[in-house]
């Protein structure tokens, strides 16, 4: 059976395990050392890396965990520097074959956080990297507020129930901007109450769901009345366009 687990790194990254029987395979790992030490407490073999994006803190625990296990596959974005030689270079379309696992995961470009941002999904589960994350999206590194709209709209069509393993455990301080958008979203109010409980007892928030961000998430949420109204308001500008929401909205998170 898939057992899919968080790996904490560094202060809020997760890397995301995903083992079935003693296979097993990780997304974006930053740090090798935590991973490692999983695997061993758990007699797991690394079969698989996935990677979403190029920055260091989801790439730079590959070339020691490929070190370990020579016969790891290397995936990752084909339109980034690949963290390792031999890595198999992915775009939007291809599928990922993860036979030990019982798992294919189908690939998607998701632009905005870094121009060659990629997400696997498949199976009901989503790996979104820096894309998406509860209650909130990535940073503009790379990309215009344009593509992230796009991409993330891509992510948001998934059927509601796809779980959604987003790479950094935020969603606290990204619900507070949330309530500040949408100050009257009971869904909202429920969800920001769960959170607080659990990062009391220092439980991850994730995975999350579509159907939840959906509901809460108001970088999902650019086409709602309240929303726009909230964004205009904070901005001064007319705001006609959902993506010229979405951009509002993540200049306005950026100085929150
Ligand atoms: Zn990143």
């Amino acid at each position: 059976m898939l057992n899919i687990s968080p790996i904490p790194a560094f202060n809020d990254n997760y890397i995301w395990l995903i083992s079935n029987g003693d296979h097993a395979a990780v997304v974006d790992p930053g740090d090798a050392t935590p991973v490692e030490r999983t695997l061993a407490e758990r007699g797991l073999t690394l079969d698989a890396i996935l990677i979403t994006h190029h920055h260091r803190d989801h790439t730079g625990g590959v070339k020691a965990l490929l070190a370990r296990w020579p016969e790891a596959r290397l995936y990752a974005p084909a339109a980034e520097p690949m963290p390792a030689p031999g890595g198999s270079a992915l775009q939007e379309g291809d599928r990922v074959q993860l036979a030990e696992l019982g798992l294919e995961l189908a690939v998607m470009a998701v632009p905005g956080h870094t121009l060659g941002h990629i997400a696997y999904h498949g199976q009901g589960l989503l790996f979104c990297g820096d894309t998406l994350f509860s209650g909130g999206c990535g940073r503009l590194f790379e990309g215009s507020p344009q593509q992230m709209h796009q991409s993330l709209s891509r992510l948001a069509a998934l059927p509601d129930e796809t779980r959604v393993y987003c790479t950094h455990e935020y969603t606290q301080a990204n619900l507070a901007f949330c309530h500040a958008v949408e100050p009257n979203n009971p869904e909202l109010k429920k969800y920001l109450q769960k959170v607080a409980k659990l990062r009391q007892q220092g439980i991850p928030t994730l995975p999350s769901s579509i159907g939840l961000e959906k509901a809460v998430n108001v970088f999902l949420r650019p086409h709602l009345a309240g929303v726009r109204a909230a964004a205009r308001h904070h901005a001064m500008a007319e705001l006609n366009e959902d993506a010229e929401v979405f951009a509002a909205l993540r200049r306005w998170k950026d100085d929150f």
